[in-house]
């Protein structure tokens, strides 16, 4: 570490050019990686196929094709595993030299991110334009969804159980959509109200097109049912989208009951910055730890001591539910597998005391100390853009409500870790006491007896659609989680 000016506290400051420069090398994948996954299922998507070319094979296929022998083990050390859950969710070890039951090295984040998702019954028409009603996904301020330029993320199910992908709005060349807003001139009204209800749930309403299908010509008999009756009804404009739609994917209104598609900022992550230290664009919760998660499974060197875990959860944003959530027995179930298959005599105690042997770094982003709103903070145990991967000993809410608080314990042997391995953390909490909070999916994962700690890259504007990180802390959280996994004892 060279010497500098002992005020300049942050990474950057003291760290040598060669790494200032793999900071900067190892985000220029990543801007790639967030334009191309944008929902949990393309990032499900991305990740199995990284680990499929990694020589990673999946666990329920191998299960599947076990047969039963004696005094053998499914797994051995150095084999890699992986589980795509639902095409939403996904886990993946690599088996170490200890059997599973005495506990695994961990790094848990969630891949869906705060969005609005299109309603069952989404389009109407209005005015001579056609629409789709939302409900959005997550805590998002509403106000900064209108007049941004949107792009359609999903998958319809037909009826006959057939999928069609939807994903426009990206590439160039490509139309995007948008939810309107009032003209300043006439929100007189709008604009004494408070920010919260300014714009209104059902006002999230997205621009699908303003074209009239073509008037009834000697064809009309051979039209479908549905744009039929949408002309009785002299609903034009929707009976053209509904041919569209019908044209491009084959799909019809109908299909959409069986569907979820997520509307998502259509513009591409970016370098913020002259000097371009700062990385912007939307789904960096949690998808900056997922990536640097990733990349350090990726890079274990050898057999690892533990087994190392990844575990990519869904529906974090609305409370971790449901069998894609981290609330599941998903970890439970993939660790019990895991026991089972590197013993030759598996019992359910096995997996239990893995549970309670293992340690799991809840990989989740960390508010950072915004110079525009510096007063939500308490600058002693704020976090810092530049300073490194945060590691926050508790969430929660109202006197540490509903979060996960580490057992200092733990904490000691992760600071003889990440000191040992010159990596840049800092320490601090979701701003000050009275103003809020949050958590994340560590308590759920503590709740299975692990030592868990939450523990990620420091963000501003979180949870909008363009969130903002340092390369600096990017780099140095990839460092942390790949010692943790690599050799935490
Ligand atoms: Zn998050």
């Amino acid at each position: 570490m060279a010497k500098g000016n002992e005020a300049y506290d942050i990474w950057w400051h003291k760290a040598e050019a060669v790494e200032k420069k793999a900071a900067f090398d190892f985000c220029g994948d990543y801007l790639a990686f967030l334009d191309s996954c944008k929902t949990e299922r393309e990032v499900t998507a991305y990740t199995v196929a990284l680990l499929e070319k990694n020589q990673f094979k999946p666990l329920d296929k191998i299960l599947t094709g076990a047969k039963n022998q004696a005094g053998s083990c499914l797994l051995q050390p150095g084999d890699k595993v992986y589980l795509d859950v639902r095409g939403k969710a996904v886990l993946a070890a690599i088996i170490g030299k200890e059997p599973a039951a005495q506990g695994v090295n961990a790094v848990a984040s969630h891949i869906d991110s705060p969005r609005l998702d299109f309603k069952q019954t989404p389009f109407y028409e209005d005015t001579y334009m056609v629409l789709a009603k939302t409900h959005y996904y997550g805590g998002i301020k509403k106000y900064q969804w209108v007049c941004l330029p949107l792009a359609l993320h999903g998958v319809v199910f037909l009826k006959d159980g057939g999928k069609v992908e939807i994903n426009i709005g990206e590439k160039e060349g490509e139309p995007c959509f948008v939810i309107t807003d009032l003209l300043p001139h006439l929100a007189q009204k709008q604009m004494e109200k408070k920010v919260a209800e300014a714009i209104t749930g059902e006002g999230l309403n997205v621009l699908l097109g303003s074209l009239p299908a073509e008037k009834a010509g000697g064809e009309d008999n051979e039209k479908d049912e549905g744009e039929k009756d949408e002309k009785e009804c002299g609903q034009l404009v929707k009976a053209n989208l509904m041919r569209i739609l019908k044209e491009t994917y084959g799909i019809e209104e109908r299909d959409f009951v069986s569907a979820e598609i997520e509307v998502v900022p259509a513009q591409p992550a970016r370098d913020v910055g002259f000097d371009r230290s700062l990385i912007g664009g939307y789904g960096q919760d949690d998808r900056v730890c997922s990536y640097a998660a990733l990349k350090a499974l990726l890079d274990i060197e050898g057999i690892p001591q533990k087994t190392a875990v990844l575990y990519f959860s869904d529906k974090e944003e609305v409370g971790s539910q449901g069998n894609t959530g981290a609330q599941s027995a998903n970890l439970g179930n993939f660790l019990a597998e895991l026991c089972a298959a590197t013993t030759e005599s598996y019992n359910d105690l096995m997996a239990r005391r893995c549970y309670a042997a293992s340690h799991l770094l809840s990989a989740d982003v960390a508010a950072a100390v915004d110079p525009n709103y510096k007063d939500v903070q308490d600058p002693l145990n704020a976090n810092y853009i530049g300073k490194g991967m945060v590691l926050e000993k508790y969430t929660g809410a109202r006197g540490k409500n509903g979060g996960n608080d580490a057992n200092p314990e733990f904490i000691a042997a992760l600071r003889q870790l990440f000191d040992g391995e010159e990596i840049a953390w800092q320490t601090g909490e979701l701003g000050k006491v009275d103003l809020g909070g949050g958590g994340t999916v560590a308590a759920f994962m503590a709740n299975m007896g692990m030592q868990v700690i939450d523990c990620g890259v420091p963000m501003l504007s979180m949870h909008s659609p363009f969130e903002i990180v340092s390369k600096g802390d990017i780099y140095n959280t990839y460092k942390a989680y790949k010692a943790f996994l690599q050799s935490y004892k």
